[in-house]
């Protein structure tokens, strides 16, 4: 079961919970999905723009063929939600292109027992890539409506590994840190240093960095057991901004 909490709203220090993740150890991994005539449209989508382009990534291919995107996008038909491209889910904010989600899910190097710290829910449909993989995520959005319908859906789904927050990711989530991997999906002017700190040695995260309106560099960055990070381009990619107050 999920909870819904009433916080009183909140700093950027203290985004609200919407959903809180409720899994005990014991608990299934994942829900039980709906049957939902879409299988074979996942599969050619994971054959043709997720495998087609190498990546090969098990646990990854796995979720893509679960979970059912077109939730995600809900004002757009059915169908179309498995194209090769993003689609608008209002607010001037997008669910990410199959591949581009593919690909930053599978170089985070996840490990089934990780905690992983998303900023940017949007339509939550990477954290429900994510929550397939992993033990727990954390998603932290900045626009309320956003996050509201992005809580709403994941709780419908039967997600119960996934928190839900409402505010500013530029500063991570201090309370649930460290996190194992961090995934950043709205581009960045710089690699903000909360999210730095918020990382376990060893971990990984990817996030696009660049400026607006340009093409941005998705980054690899990996944290080294003595604290030193090295950073790598993964792709060229366009995303949309991170805003909020830094
Ligand atoms: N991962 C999403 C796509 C996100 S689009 C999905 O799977 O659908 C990027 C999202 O980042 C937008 O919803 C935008 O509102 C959000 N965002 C931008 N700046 C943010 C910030 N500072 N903190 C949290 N979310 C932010």
């Amino acid at each position: 079961m999920c909870l819904w909490l009433s916080v009183a709203p909140a700093s950027a220090q203290a985004p609200e919970i919407l959903l809180e993740a409720t899994r005990q150890a014991g608990d299934a991994p994942r829900p039980a999905l709906p049957r939902d005539g879409f299988a074979e449209v996942r599969e050619a989508m994971v054959r043709d723009q997720v495998v087609a382009r190498e990546l090969h990534d098990p646990a990854v291919l796995a979720a893509m063929r679960r979970v059912p995107r077109h939730r995600f996008a809900p004002d757009i038909e059915p169908r179309r939600a498995y194209l090769d491209m993003p689609h608008p889910i209002g607010h001037g904010q997008t669910i990410s292109q199959p591949y581009i989600v593919a690909l930053m899910t599978e170089r985070l190097a996840l490990a089934p027992d990780d905690r992983v710290l998303e900023v940017g829910t949007g339509s939550g449909y990477q954290a429900a890539i994510l929550a397939e993989i992993v033990a727990e995520v954390v998603t932290l959005e900045i626009i309320p409506a956003l996050a509201g319908g992005a809580a709403e859906r994941l709780e419908a789904l039967g997600y119960t590994n996934i928190t839900v927050l409402e505010g500013d990711g530029y500063y991570g989530h201090p309370p649930r840190a460290p996190f194992d991997a961090i995934i950043v999906t709205a581009a960045a002017s710089h690699v903000p240093p909360p999210l730095v700190a918020q990382l376990r040695p060893g971990g990984h995260m990817v996030i696009p960095v660049g400026q607006m309106g340009w093409v941005q560099n998705l980054l690899l960055l990996e944290k080294a057991s003595d604290g030193e990070v090295s950073t790598r381009n993964l792709a060229s990619v366009r995303f949309v901004p991170l805003t909020g107050g830094h």
